[in-house]
């Protein structure tokens, strides 16, 4: 059994595409054409399809792809959004980069997902300009509650789906729920390019129009900065190219992920720790996260059998010490005790289900 050396070996996943790879590389270095060229424009229109949104911008990376799409929105200097805490800091960096603040809700106990009871409760409460909601670990959760909630206020939603790229409910794919979605590429996401990368889908033709103007300095046309807020932020070619290779691909890779989720919770069966449900294509488990109280002598536990593991996420956001002193005396409990609690055991395609019953014997060993 080759040994593991992290909870992803992207090695294992990008071996047998070398071929392919490669030519997909030498076809960009032939055309001369490296920024905002054809490969770039088919990704997007192949994107958007798969994701069964009418338009793709791609963009440089995740982060930026949140930050303009609530540049996109309107949001700045004065404005609040709602989002969650566990979510590893993405929606709340980009918050405050556009001057406006980010305000909580909590999250529930077995998904780690957005509590719509505490949505609604933080709603009734005070102003909120646009809610961000994270599809954390790959996981679609009540989706259709949460977008009749903020629809029926007139809010925008915004979904995070850097990690749900393909999870599906009832027909329809993630980023096709709320006015934009927004995705990562950054290599160890379930589409990953081999570098950084980004992109949002949307319905609405305004909102890819403002962020396609913003990805590019604001420009309307050539050296006419015409909107406030813009950046350089644009998806290369080459990286373009690479994901179109992939993205074929992505089904049967979320599919195996599933499988592996499913085989971790069918066998971990140790007392003091809880194991995520098994989901159907809602999930595309792209993290496998269990929880422990004693999470740090579990992690230690594994590692004493070279097992790698890791920790999405072990700080809430408003608690980071970037921005903590902009709140006070938020309590969001659940948050807090899910950082303290969470361990992610390692969750990839290539994983064998050797691999994942020795990792599970390993837990139940403890
Ligand atoms: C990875 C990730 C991002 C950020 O993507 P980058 O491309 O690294 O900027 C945003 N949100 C979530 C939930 C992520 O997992």
């Amino acid at each position: 059994m080759p040994t593991l050396k992290s909870i992803n070996d992207l090695n294992r996943h990008t071996r047998p595409m070398q071929t392919e790879l490669s030519a997909a590389i030498e076809r960009v270095l032939h055309s001369g054409w490296f920024v905002l060229g054809p490969e770039v424009k088919a990704f997007e229109a192949e994107f958007a399809a798969y994701c069964g949104a009418p338009h793709c911008v791609s963009l440089a990376n995740g982060t930026d792809a949140l930050e303009l799409a609530l540049r996109a929105l309107g949001i700045g200097p004065g404005k609040q959004v709602l989002t969650v805490a566990n979510a590893g800091m993405y929606s709340s960096v980009a918050i405050l980069a556009t001057g406006a603040k980010p305000v909580y809700a909590d999250i529930l106990p077995d998904t780690l997902l957005m509590d719509v009871a505490d949505l609604r409760r933080v709603l009734d409460q005070q102003p909120v300009d646009a809610v961000i909601v994270t599809h954390l670990y790959g996981l679609l959760g009540d989706i259709p509650e949460i977008v009749r909630l903020v629809r029926d206020r007139g809010i925008p939603l915004i979904e995070d789906c850097a990690q749900a790229h393909g999870a599906m409910l009832r027909g329809q794919k993630a980023g096709a729920f709320g006015d934009i979605g927004c995705f990562s590429f950054y290599p160890t996401k379930n589409l990953g390019a081999l570098g950084d990368g980004g992109a949002i889908v949307t319905g609405r033709a305004d909102l890819a129009d403002k962020v396609r103007q913003l990805r590019q300095y604001g420009w309307s046309g050539k050296y006419h900065a015409e909107m406030a807020g813009g950046c350089n932020s644009r998806l290369d070619e080459i990286q373009a190219a690479l994901l179109r290779v992939m993205l074929p691909k992505l089904d049967g890779w979320n599919a195996r992920r599933r499988e592996i989720a499913a085989r971790y919770s069918a066998k971990i069966s140790h007392p003091a720790v809880s194991a995520p449900a098994i989901h159907a294509e809602e999930s595309v488990a792209h993290l496998y996260v269990i929880r422990s109280a004693k999470r740090d002598g579990l992690k230690q536990h594994l590692a004493e059998a070279g097992i790698p593991s890791d920790i999405h996420y072990p700080v809430p956001d408003y608690l980071q010490a970037s921005c903590r002193h902009l709140f006070e005396a938020i309590d969001k409990p659940v948050t807090a005790q899910a950082c303290a609690e969470v361990l992610t055991l390692p969750c990839f395609p290539e994983m064998s289900n050797a691999e994942v019953d020795m990792i599970c014997d390993r837990v139940n060993s403890w």
